[in-house]
């Protein structure tokens, strides 16, 4: 059986379903093809569960620091499966709007199965034959589950699995101290798990200047998580019904002991089962679609959206690539990716909102540089929140008063960091930005301060 569209798209992660939606409302007949679960990753294994558990373990946080507040809240306890049904609840939700959009869109059709190219126009799924003028591959990305010595006498959990648990594990070690691994380990540990995290770097969110590394230890530390960096030699093995895992570090005990072991060691892109040979769509040496600044693979028909690029590890990167493919394609605009200000935050509390460089990548980059900072000690609103951890950064080019990035890891820091966002986006200096007046009390009044305390 074979069927004609004028356009498909692979995949229903954050920029295939809006890509439908945008080419069917202009009269086009357009495929969705999806082999799992509409809204992918974020909104069913990534960034909604995970945020909506962040949410909980806030809830007990607080109310076990509710005496330092003046409040009487009783014991605390953590209702496990409460916690997981009310995640549910959000997901689900999440995603039959989103699938209830698109079943009810006139002139596309949502296709389930595993779509394989068989030739430059044509994907076969099932004993289907779909055909199309133009294709939006965004197939996302999986968990990489490393080949680690005995990992195959034990089990692990990825990010997917750790979301099915029904009960709290009693010991939950963590391989990998990087953003993924670090929200869940406060999660569990707020939930009442012993968490150990262990890293092969010598530090934790390595890509982060030193001090948001540091900081963000310390944070965790005080809750009670143990983390053990530089484990240069990782390895499991089963003791009795909990898992060894061999961390080799310098110093401390050469093994962390878990009732379970989440890995998050990283992520690669669902690109090794779509053909894409067939269709001369050429991948890099880590599987990633090779795209140009409009987004489009070696076969200039084809358009790579979302993780499977490389371009971009985030929702929001991934629905950027649609606005920039859509706009370039159906609006004759010339947008490009490498317009975009690289942007993201750490969903740990305080959360780590951030944009652009970093003080160590813009040194790197031969910027000389004007450093501002301050501790959330001395923001207002974090004092009056009782949560002061963190500080506020932000790196500007010496010479010409560019703002060049910023980090804010202090409460509300995904939120505040939009007013660096947006400033940069817009291209003012750092001298313009002191005038801005502020709202009072807000994390981000203190913005046009920093500017204007750089460093000589
Ligand atoms: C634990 C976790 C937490 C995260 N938290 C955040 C966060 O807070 N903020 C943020 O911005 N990002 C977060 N991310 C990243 C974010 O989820 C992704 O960047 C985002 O989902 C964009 O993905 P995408 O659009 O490229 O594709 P995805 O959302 O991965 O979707 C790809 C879809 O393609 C389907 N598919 C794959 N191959 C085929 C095929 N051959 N045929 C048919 N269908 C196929 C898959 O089933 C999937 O549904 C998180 C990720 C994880 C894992």
């Amino acid at each position: 059986m074979s069927r004609r569209f004028d356009a498909i798209v692979i995949g229903a992660g954050q920029a295939g379903p809006p890509m439908a939606g945008r080419i069917a409302a202009t009269g086009k007949k357009v495929a969705l093809i999806e082999r799992k679960l509409i809204g992918g990753t974020c909104v069913n294994v990534g960034c909604t569960p995970t945020k909506t558990l962040v949410a909980s373990a806030y809830a007990a946080h607080l109310a076990r620091r509710a005496a330092d507040y003046g409040v009487s809240a009783g014991p605390v306890g953590v209702d496990f499966a409460a916690v997981m049904a009310r995640k549910n609840r959000v997901v689900g939700n999440s995603r039959s709007s989103l699938e209830g959009w698109l079943n009810g869109m006139a002139n596309c059709a949502v296709i389930k199965g595993h779509a394989r190219f068989v030739s430059p126009t044509a994907v076969e799924v099932g004993d289907e034959t779909l055909e199309a003028d133009r294709f939006f591959i965004n197939v996302g990305c999986r968990a990489v589950a490393p080949d680690f010595p005995g990992g195959d006498q034990v089990r692990t959990l990825t990010n997917t699995t750790v979301l099915e648990l029904d009960a709290l594990p009693r010991h939950l070690v963590i391989v990998g101290g990087s953003y993924i691994g670090l929200e869940f380990a406060q999660v569990f540990r707020r939930f009442g798990a012993e968490v150990t995290v262990v890293e092969k770097a010598t530090r934790l969110i390595s890509r982060e200047d030193e001090d948001a590394s540091d900081a963000i230890r310390e944070i965790l530390e005080a809750e009670g998580i143990a983390i053990r960096c530089d484990a240069e030699c990782i390895r499991f093995a089963p003791r009795g019904a909990d898992v060894a895992v061999g961390v080799d570090c310098t110093s401390g005990e050469p093994e962390a002991i878990g009732s379970h072991v989440l890995l998050a060691v990283g992520r690669r892109p669902n690109t090794d089962d779509l053909g894409l040979e067939a269709a001369g769509v050429a991948v890099d040496e880590r599987g990633f679609i090779r795209v140009d600044d409009g987004l489009r693979t070696s076969a200039p028909h084809i358009f790579a959206l979302g993780d499977c690029n490389g371009r971009g590890a985030f929702t929001h990167t991934s629905y950027n690539d649609f606005e920039i493919a859509a706009a370039n394609l159906i609006d004759g605009a010339a947008r490009k990716v490498s317009d975009r200000i690289p942007a993201y935050a750490l969903y740990t509390d305080p959360p780590l909102g951030r944009v652009g460089l970093t003080e160590a990548e813009a040194r790197a980059k031969g910027h000389k540089v004007r450093i501002g900072k301050r501790p959330m000690t001395r923001v207002s609103r974090a004092v009056e929140k009782g949560e002061t951890q963190g500080f506020m950064k932000v790196v500007v080019d010496r010479d010409t008063d560019a703002i060049l990035g910023a980090a804010i890891l202090g409460v509300g820091g995904d939120e505040a960091i939009h007013a660096v966002i947006e400033a940069m986006a817009a291209g003012v200096t750092a001298a313009a930005y002191t005038r801005v007046m502020a709202i009072h009390p807000t994390v981000a009044e203190l913005v046009p301060t920093i500017f204007g305390e750089l460093s000589p």
